[in-house]
């Protein structure tokens, strides 16, 4: 059945929350505006969906129907080469026109950690192959050794229909690596990074970059059905249905996993247990997915990783922790690992929950983030809004707000700042992949973020 992309409009908050407790759409959580007549969010949904929306009293838009948009879009794809071409040969993704595929990701990066990088960048083979056996590599950039070097960590690719995320970082580890063999500056719109700048980055930090987490769902969004989101585990026995394959990465997590038992039963969070839910399906357990084992691996095998980014599309946001309930400084008692208030979280309107963030990590978060924006709009004037991941709509088992918990379940563990990247319009047209000349703009924009970002933070 057709997916459309749309724009919904409802009268109040329980109306908006209605559409993902009652309706299940797909909703594009951090589109929520308000607007003359109540809120209105951008959204994904199928024709059935869409009529009982409006006979309920919405009010919707259709922008295209997205699956057939997505069969062009598709055609942006570079197809993969039956030979195997080697590691020098791979595509420079500041002059590309199309989209990397998977092996074009796997490629760049190796050509990335070879001569005359080496002495530089290693490439990192991940210990998990993935359900469809594929085996991917991270990348560390860092020239130096020493326990006072800050790690930042680098996510992209774990939604398999927002392709973009792997290019992004690709690129800035093309950029990066080539400024500082060479000692030129990288000039991106109006933004400026020095060599010296470059120099300062590369040997005083270590950059680590796990590009394609999810190479299965990326592959199989590219080729077959464009708006696939899940990766890509074997359906359950006796379930025969295409969507009850695979698991939601970004909602597997060990972070308020098991949402039914953390969650207010009327709060509109946007997570599933049943793997036919073809979107946000949880899985069979927490960090149940060998892809999202390789994600915390990375976090494991190196202690000195104290910010991390995940990157991700669309809405044109940067977002900090929390995302399962508004934050809030006064009360730290209130917080996820306080079984108290199990059963009371996620609800955006009321005070029986909210969650406790350090005021000074708040700080940090906010000052950092909106340097990050401040890069974006040096491109072309793009106002990406730096914000809580909690909207109206709350999150369970995401990689940011795991990243951010793990030194408060376990103080051995370093803090990890974290933050979720939201890129590109929603009135782009198929914004989960933009046309390529649209990705280029927005490749540049994000590269320039996580530059600014690492000379911003320590
Ligand atoms: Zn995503």
């Amino acid at each position: 059945m057709p997916r459309y992309h749309v724009k919904i409009t409802g009268q109040d908050y329980d109306a908006m929350a209605d559409l993902v407790r009652q309706y299940r759409i797909n909703v594009n959580t951090h589109t929520v505006e308000k607007v003359a007549g109540g809120y209105r969010v951008d959204a994904h949904a199928n024709a059935v969906q869409l009529r009982r929306l409006e006979t309920a009293g919405y009010s919707v838009e259709r922008y295209e129907d997205a699956d057939a948009a997505g069969k062009k879009r598709q055609l942006e794809v570079r197809k993969v080469s039956k030979k195997v071409s080697r590691a020098a040969e791979a595509v420079q993704v500041a002059t590309a026109g199309q989209y990397l595929n998977v092996v074009e990701v796997e490629q760049a990066l190796a050509a990335i950690a070879a001569s005359p990088n080496d002495s530089f960048t290693r490439l990192i083979p991940l210990p998990n192959k993935t359900w469809e056996k594929r085996s991917g590599n991270a990348l560390k950039i860092g020239k130096g050794s020493g326990a006072n070097r800050s790690g930042f960590y680098f996510l992209g690719g774990v939604h398999a229909r927002e392709w973009g995320s792997s290019d992004i970082l690709i690129n800035f580890a093309q950029q990066i690596t080539q400024a500082y063999r060479t000692n030129t500056d990288i000039i991106l719109g109006s933004q400026k990074f020095t060599a010296a700048q470059i120099k300062s980055i590369v040997n005083e930090r270590d950059i680590y970059i796990l590009p394609q987490a999810n190479p299965d769902g990326r592959n199989y969004s590219m080729t077959k059905e464009s708006m696939w989101r899940k990766n890509r585990r074997p359906a359950p026995t006796g379930h025969t249905q295409s969507k009850c394959v695979g698991v939601d990465l970004n909602r597997n997590y060990d972070f308020l996993w098991d949402f039914t038992r953390y969650f207010d039963p009327d709060s509109p969070i946007a997570n599933s247990k049943d793997p036919c839910d073809h979107d946000v399906y949880i899985g069979p357990k927490a960090v149940s997915e060998p892809e999202t084992k390789n994600v915390v691996w990375m976090l494991e095998q190196n202690p000195n990783i104290h910010y991390f980014i995940d990157i991700h599309s669309y809405s044109e946001d940067i977002l900090y922790a929390w995302g399962n309930d508004v934050d809030q400084s006064s009360n730290p008692t209130m917080a996820f690992n306080n079984p108290t208030f199990d059963g009371k979280r996620g609800i955006a309107n009321d005070a029986a929950y909210k969650e406790y963030i350090d005021p000074a990590d708040k700080t940090k978060a906010v000052t950092l983030a909106n340097a990050m924006s401040e890069a974006i709009r040096g491109i072309r004037g793009r106002v990406y809004s730096v914000s809580q991941s909690m909207s109206l709509y709350p999150t369970a088992g995401s990689s940011d707000d795991y990243a951010y918990s793990r030194h408060i379940v376990d103080p051995s563990k370093p803090k990890v700042l974290s933050y979720t990247i939201e890129w590109g319009s929603a009135n782009n047209p198929t914004p989960f992949h933009p046309a390529y000349s649209e990705m280029q703009k927005i490749i540049q924009e994000i590269t320039s973020a996580l530059l600014a970002f690492c000379l911003a933070a320590t």
